[in-house]
């Protein structure tokens, strides 16, 4: 698949947050240069803006980003 278009200013991406976890480089080989259209990050800055999308907020963390969204 493709790399996400935000990977040249994405936090996470560049090793910009506060805690890393230590799978840090699986995520971004599975989320940030393959299949982004599932990143939580992306999800939310796509619907609310990039401002929006909390600074701790994880690739993964789908779940998260949904009820950020507002989902029920
Ligand atoms: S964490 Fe998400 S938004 Fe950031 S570069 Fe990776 S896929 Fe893109």
């Amino acid at each position: 698949m493709d790399q996400c278009p935000g990977v040249s200013t994405c936090p996470f991406y560049m090793d910009r947050m506060a805690a890393m976890p230590t799978m840090a480089g699986m995520m971004k080989r599975h989320f940030c240069l393959d299949d982004y259209s599932h990143c939580a990050r992306l999800m939310v800055k796509e619907k609310l803006g990039k401002e929006r999308v909390p600074a701790d907020l994880y690739p993964n963390q789908s779940v998260r980003a949904k009820q950020l969204l507002g989902a029920p």
